[in-house]
């Protein structure tokens, strides 16, 4: 069967520090020869841009603001996210933030309706390495949290992400990103979205 050749839209999620950011850059290192024009974009990075221009100076205090201001920032990022289209197009972004006023899903039905992705990505690593690369990055003013709570994180985001996956109809798909194996999960993903 000849098909049309399918706009992507791939959303990758993982808890704060799994490695998303840095699994993404590796892929995008390890595809610059292939013949495809690929959009990365990262869908705190929108919001904190629309946020800065009402005084927010830094990502981290994004998930600190009321729920209806981070629903306000979440709507206009994932329209201007929308207008992309480039043929695959990378959104780093979260199945949940965890708020002040409880887990706000990061992809709620309209949301998706919006992004209308065609892959979702889970990308996760053994809670031990989370908690880890949580600890040693100074980069991000990430929440401090437990082993157990990690893993309490990823039962979460494992049942949001199978209601997404049901809702959007895309597939979803878990990718291990350990210790060490940067390059070998970057080479999944770049395998599953047929890059
Ligand atoms: P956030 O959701 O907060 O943006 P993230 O999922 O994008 O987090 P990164 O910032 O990419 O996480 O990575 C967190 C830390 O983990 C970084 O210091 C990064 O270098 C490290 N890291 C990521 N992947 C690996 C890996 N496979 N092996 C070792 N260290 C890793
Ligand atoms: P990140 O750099 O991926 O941690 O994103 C920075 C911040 O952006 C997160 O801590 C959240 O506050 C916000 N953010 C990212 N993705 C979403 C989303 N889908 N919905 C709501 N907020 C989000
Ligand atoms: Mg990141």
């Amino acid at each position: 069967m000849h098909c049309l050749a399918e706009n992507k839209k791939v959303v990758v999620v993982g808890i704060p520090g799994v490695g998303k950011t840095t699994l993404i850059n590796k892929i995008v290192e390890l595809i610059k020869d292939h013949n495809k024009s690929v959009h990365v974009t990262n869908f705190g990075t929108v919001m904190f841009e629309v946020a800065k221009e009402n005084g927010i100076h830094d990502r981290d205090e994004l998930r600190k603001l009321s729920i209806s201001d981070q629903k306000n920032l979440q709507k206009i990022a994932a329209e201007k996210l929308s207008k992309i289209d480039d043929d695959v197009v990378i959104i780093d972004t979260h199945a949940f933030i965890r708020t002040p006023e409880g887990l706000n899903p990061g992809l709620p039905y309209h949301i998706l309706q919006i992004i209308e992705p065609t892959h979702l990505i889970i990308v996760t690593a053994k809670t031990e390495e989370i908690y880890n690369r949580r600890m040693k990055d100074e980069t991000r003013n990430r929440d401090k949290a437990s082993v157990a709570t990690i893993k309490k994180e990823l039962d979460i985001q494992s049942a949001m992400m199978s209601t997404c996956a049901v809702l959007s109809g895309s597939p979803l798909r878990t990718i291990q990103n350990n210790e060490g194996k940067l390059e070998e999960a970057a080479n999944q993903i770049i395998e599953s979205i047929g890059l």
